[in-house]
């Protein structure tokens, strides 16, 4: 199975990612990770991406499609993908598709975590107190989440479009969240 989980920052991408693909064995691929790793080892496209994601703003899409794609190729080959951070807007998953068409990695189901605004603020500012992320400060979160209404949530619409978008409510505890999850992936608790 192939699963692209998307939602605004703070939604509980990284945290749903990590536990669905432990339970439905796939392979957990967080492009945001991906590229704070690259930052982290400091790699060409690590220092070109450090700025964009310091400001909030998305990083170039070739810079993103290099690192994500030829992994959810991988992935989709052996036991499927739970992608998380991508695509973040319209042209990332049109640039996307036909890769993944011809290469049999295509989507299965899109779950979009929504959460009200406030308490994404409120998750946002709880861990930027716990993993001091660079980017977890008022200016950058206030540029994340209006990039997000701009530019990201038009996948909504777009992969409601296509059949394949499955709304969870993510105003919940994580534990509540995976089993919503898991129901609308029908698969049994
Ligand atoms: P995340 O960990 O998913 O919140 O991503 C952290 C940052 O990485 C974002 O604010 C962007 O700067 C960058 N990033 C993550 N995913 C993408 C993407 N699909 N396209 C462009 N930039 C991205």
């Amino acid at each position: 199975m192939n699963v692209l989980l998307i939602g605004p920052p703070g939604a509980g991408k990284g945290t749903q990612g990590e536990r669905l693909a432990q339970r439905l064995g796939l392979a957990h691929i967080a492009a945001g990770d991906l590229l704070r790793e690259e930052v982290r080892a400091a790699t060409a496209v690590g220092r070109e991406a450090k700025a964009y994601i310091d400001r909030g703003d998305l990083v170039p899409d070739a810079v993103i499609l290099d690192l994500v794609l030829p992994r959810v190729v991988a992935a989709a080959a052996d036991s499927g993908y739970l992608l998380d951070g991508f695509p973040r807007s319209v042209p990332q998953a049109q640039e996307a598709r036909s890769l993944a068409n011809r290469a049999g990695a295509s989507p299965d189901v899109v779950l979009y975590l929504d959460v009200p605004r406030d308490e994404l603020v409120r998750r946002i500012l709880a861990r930027a107190a716990e993993q001091g992320r660079s980017d977890d400060n008022p200016a950058t979160v206030r540029n994340r989440l209006a990039i997000f209404d701009e530019v990201t949530k038009p996948l909504i619409e777009y992969y409601r479009g296509r059949g394949l978008l499955r709304v969870i409510d993510a105003d919940r505890d994580p534990d509540a969240v995976t089993g919503e999850i898991l129901s609308a992936l029908g698969v049994a608790q």
